[in-house]
């Protein structure tokens, strides 16, 4: 399958080539003839699929082809705002090669409307925007939604969890009757089916399976390690693997701060990225990752949702996750399409209960491994039986017993 076939104006073929991919994702080669011929889909597919590019492409076409003068043609919605700065680039790199110039406007919260609506002075054609900031800027007279002939509700079910099920509906209510839909989400549970449903027209449905292709592509390993030496072991692991780029989860703020303030106090390049941060220094501690200035970024879950960072090698649960969907997420956060990648998480014995039924619910066991020097001395079975004492030294023989298991392949 190549990008010729599906229907795309040559310059956008180029884009694609530009951007170094080489064969449409099978979200791409499904939806973007589709979306060319003015049908509404139902993409059910995870980040890492290549979804952006599958609405991107043909939105673009469709936004050219439109006659008349420049008017908001397309709306995206987001949930969040690093999700939408990246549509946007996304966007602007494929609409780049164009013989007309596309206006392509970015809107968020958090920070200053006053420059956004600066910019969509003159109108735009398209705008990637998170829900609350699309209807201020309504509100401000700052865009017209008459000509708008597509919207594209991205990460729908993320939508719904941030509780944005008002500001969607209000939005709705505001544009033309006539319009095409395209709706993404990674999962779906009844209320975003119920969107779904009210949204879209004989919809052409694609649904990419994520599992087989992505896990095949993530390495996963399990470390038995003590709470105490994570971080240690964090270093040891940095030295010996050779990542230029880790992502690396913890459980919260402080913690994303105090992981990476021991980091950088021991010499490396280490930052962190949690919700409190203001929107400039997230986008500066994300610039720093891709050019290479910052190596290990450590960050809470919902500051890394929907994050597109291009070339991760790794990702490394500090803290395991609450939830195992959340677990699936993260690790998709490396091995993105074409690439390889590992995800490695520390098992301290407390956690040991909890990263099995993680196991269970990716239907997958990740053999558990030891790093010769950051042994861990606290066994599962003793953090159990003692309601998750850390730090308890064991007996000789309870480790001998608990690294006979681990050689002969049982979980210890
Ligand atoms: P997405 O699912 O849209 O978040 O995309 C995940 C990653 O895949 C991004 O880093 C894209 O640049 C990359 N990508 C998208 N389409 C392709 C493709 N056809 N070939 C290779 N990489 C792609």
């Amino acid at each position: 399958m190549s990008f010729n076939t599906l229907g795309l104006a040559p310059a956008l073929v180029r884009a694609v080539r530009e951007q170094g991919y080489h064969a449409p994702t099978a979200i791409q080669a499904a939806a973007i003839p589709a979306i060319l011929r003015g049908r509404d889909v139902l993409g059910l597919a995870q980040t890492g699929s290549g979804k952006t590019a599958a609405f991107a492409l043909p939105l673009i076409q469709r936004v050219t082809e439109a006659e008349g003068q420049r008017q908001l043609r397309a709306i995206v919605l987001a949930p969040t705002r690093e999700l939408a700065a990246q549509t946007g680039e996304v966007l602007r790199d494929l609409a780049r090669t164009l013989p007309q110039r596309l206006k392509i406007a970015v809107a968020f919260g958090g920070v200053s409307i006053n420059p956004q609506l600066m910019g969509l002075r003159g109108g735009c054609d398209l705008i990637v925007a998170t829900p609350g900031r699309l209807l201020d800027l309504i509100e401000h007279n700052a865009l017209r939604l008459s000509g708008v002939q597509s919207l594209v509700l991205d990460e729908a079910d993320r939508l719904l969890d941030l509780g944005f099920a008002d500001e969607l509906n209000r939005i709705l209510a505001l544009l033309p009757s006539q319009r095409q839909n395209l709706f993404f989400s990674a999962t779906f549970p009844a209320p975003v089916k119920s969107l779904a449903e009210g949204l879209l027209r004989e919809p052409e449905r694609i649904e990419i399976a994520p599992e087989p292709a992505r896990s095949d592509a993530i390495r996963q390993r399990a470390i038995h390690v003590d709470q105490a030496q994570r971080t240690p072991l964090l270093r040891h692991l940095l030295k010996t693997e050779g990542w230029a780029r880790l992502l690396v989860f913890v459980a919260s703020r402080y913690a994303a701060e105090h992981v990476s303030d021991k980091l950088w106090a021991q010499g490396v390049r280490a930052a962190a990225l949690h919700g409190e941060l203001s929107q400039g220094a997230r986008s500066k501690v994300l610039a720093a990752l891709r050019t290479g200035d910052v190596q290990v970024l450590v960050a809470t879950d919902v500051a890394a949702r929907g994050l597109d960072i291009p070339e991760l090698p790794a990702v490394l649960n500090y803290d395991l996750p609450r939830a195992a969907a959340d677990y699936t997420h993260r690790i998709g956060r490396t091995g993105r399409a074409g690439e390889s990648g590992v995800a490695v998480s520390f098992i301290p014995a407390d956690a040991e209960a909890h990263f099995r039924l993680i196991e269970k619910r990716q239907g997958r066991r990740v053999p558990r491994e030891q790093i010769p020097g950051f042994e861990a001395k606290v066994l599962a079975s003793q953090a159990q039986a003692v309601g998750g004492i850390k730090g308890r030294r064991v007996s000789k023989k309870d480790k001998l017993r608990a690294e006979a298991a681990h050689k002969s392949g049982a979980v210890a």
